[in-house]
């Protein structure tokens, strides 16, 4: 497992360190509560490297999409005469 870490601008507070909503009046905020008023935001991101395609074990059908899934049994349960 590798891992990435990078220091970036809050992207809640938008490196403010501030936040004003609906809650806080004009010309009031709230310290951001991600940054502790800091602006900085610490990012870290666990990532294995791509080696190729693994297999998944237990798999017999594969469908291209859920809807298809969907489609599949209601086809069934018709052709069994349930719905
Ligand atoms: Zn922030």
């Amino acid at each position: 497992m590798k891992k990435i870490e990078m220091e970036i601008e809050c992207p809640y507070c938008g490196g403010t360190g501030l936040l004003s909503g609906m809650g806080e009046g004009d010309g009031t905020a709230v310290v951001c509560h991600q940054c502790n008023g800091t602006g900085v935001f610490s990012y870290s991101y666990l990532y294995k490297d791509f080696t190729g395609r693994k297999t998944k074990e237990g798999v017999k059908r594969v469908y291209l999409n859920s809807m298809q899934k969907i489609l599949y049994q209601r086809i069934v349960l018709e052709s069994l005469g349930k719905k």
